[in-house]
Formats: structure tokens, sequence, C-alpha cells
């Protein structure tokens, strides 16, 4: 079965976002751990984390069907010994507040090198930083998503994906997300059924379909290979509707929380409908 959703709002608690999900009829749903512009938030009560568990089973979601994603003030590859450490104690809050809620995935973008350090020494850091966090933390693996390479962000290339899974320790506690936006952008093309199928194969080979725990599915405003990350709306930007068609009938992406991060919250029913109507 495919389970698609949104990135919904935990505006009012994070225990609302699976009914903001179910609302839209949603299978599966993303969601921020905490207000995602502050590096620090009160903990959960124990009130909340009993109506967030109570509300994913009105919803049917299981642990599985979530992907929590981190603050985006988050950079586990900062240059900078004490910013890379701000970094790492949030995302470490992070991955503890996912394990309170009962969830197993935390999904986050790999870090950039600010322009200070090249690439592969960005890598080792996050690398380094990864390896410390699971070894504080319990029951949560750990999601990194790729990115279109805008600026200074690593994760761009399927390599980058291989090279830190190669440097966890814990291999059953890592994994990927592709983001249909940042893989085109990134200049790994989906338009064509050929072209689809080449990425996913180049994917399997460089990194491994064992490892992808979710997709974010988002058309883009900007062409191949740009390497600027602006999301679209499904089937109005440069990616059109065919590549949703093709993930919504490739057996290997069921089960797998399928997350729309698209620019019109308005739209989210109806694109989740029509996603779950190329099936037939
Ligand atoms: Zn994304
Ligand atoms: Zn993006």
């Amino acid at each position: 079965m495919k389970r698609v959703g949104a990135h919904v709002s935990i505006s009012g608690g994070v225990q609302n976002a699976p009914l903001n999900a179910r609302e839209i009829g949603a299978r599966a749903f993303a969601m921020f751990t905490k207000n995602q512009r502050q590096w620090r938030a009160k903990p959960y009560t124990d009130e909340q984390i009993e109506q967030f568990v109570a509300n994913m089973e009105k919803g049917g979601f299981r642990p599985c069907d979530v992907l929590p994603h981190d603050a985006y003030l988050i950079n586990l590859g900062h240059p900078d010994a004490e910013a890379r450490e701000k970094s790492f104690s949030a995302f470490v809050d992070e991955m503890r507040r996912c394990a309170q809620l009962g969830l197993i995935y935390l999904n986050f973008h790999p870090g950039s090198h600010l322009r200070q350090i090249d690439e592969s020494a960005c890598l080792d850091l996050i690398a380094e930083s990864l390896n410390r966090a699971l070894e504080q933390t319990e029951g949560v693996t750990a999601v990194i998503e790729n990115t279109a390479g805008q600026g200074s962000n690593v994760g761009y290339r399927f390599e980058h994906l291989a090279y830190l899974i190669e440097r966890v320790e814990d291999k059953t506690r890592v994994g990927v997300c592709l983001d249909t936006c940042h893989t085109f952008t990134a200049g790994y093309d989906l338009r064509s059924r050929e072209a689809y199928e080449r990425t996913m194969q180049e994917f399997d080979s460089v990194v491994g379909f064992s490892y992808l725990k979710g997709m974010h599915l988002n058309d883009s405003k900007v062409d191949l290979g740009s390497r600027v990350d602006r999301h679209e709306s499904l089937g109005k930007g440069k990616l059109g509707i065919d590549p949703f068609r093709f993930i919504m009938q490739d057996e290997r992406l069921d089960e797998m929380p399928l997350i729309l991060e698209t620019v019109n919250a308005d739209l989210w029913p109806d694109e989740i409908a029509m996603l779950y109507s190329f099936q037939e």
C-alpha cells in the first residue's frame, strides 16, 4: 500500500499533527518536533505525549508512517566546533523528542560547509556528529535527506549519502529520504519513464533501496541541475506530473511515508487524492 501525506502543522502542540494529517486524507505525515525557528523548546508534557499517541491511533498511523523533520538551523557539519556543538545538542534533543512520542525516524538535511572547508571534510564532520548522536540516543533512525546542493549544502550527490552511511557505525539506525525536487535540481532527471528508472537504478547501486525510509514529493520551480531548492505544487513546475505517476506505480516505494512539502497547503487534499488515483 502507498502511504501519502504532507508536512502538517504542529500549531497548538505536536499532539495535533496526527489529526491535521487525518483531516487531509493522509496515510502518512511529517512534522517538526518543535518550533523550527528556535534552538530551544520546552520539553513535552506527559499529557502531550499521551494525546499524541492517542491521536496516532485515531488517525490510523503507525510510527513508521511518520517522518519528523529537524529544525533548519541545525548544521551537523558546521566548520566551527562551537557552532557544531550547538547543532549537535539540538539534534540529540530532537531525536529524544521523537523517541518520547514513540516515533522511529528523524529526517534531517546533512549540513553545509559554509565555504570554510571542503565537501569531504564537511561530510566527515557530519558522520562524526551522527555517530555521537546515535550513541547518546535509542530507538530512532537518522534519515538523511538528499539536497538540491544550493549554496554550500552537501548531500546533493547520491555518493554523499553513501559516504555518510559508510561512516556510520550502526547501519541499522541510518536511512535516507529522497526529495523529488532536490533530486531533480541536483541534476538527476525523473521526467520520463526511462529517466526515472535510470535515476532510481543509480540510487540503488550507489546507496541501496534498503536505506530508503521515505520520500518528499515536490515539483520544482527551477530546472534540472540548477542546484536551487524551490518547491512547486505537483504538476505546476519543471518536473510535471509524470514523475509522481511513476512513483505511485513503483512497488519499491510501498509502505513508506511519501510526503508533500508543496507550496500551497490548500491543495494538499486534492494532491493526495490525485496521487492515490495514479495507482489505478
Ligand atoms: Zn524535503
Ligand atoms: Zn527543499
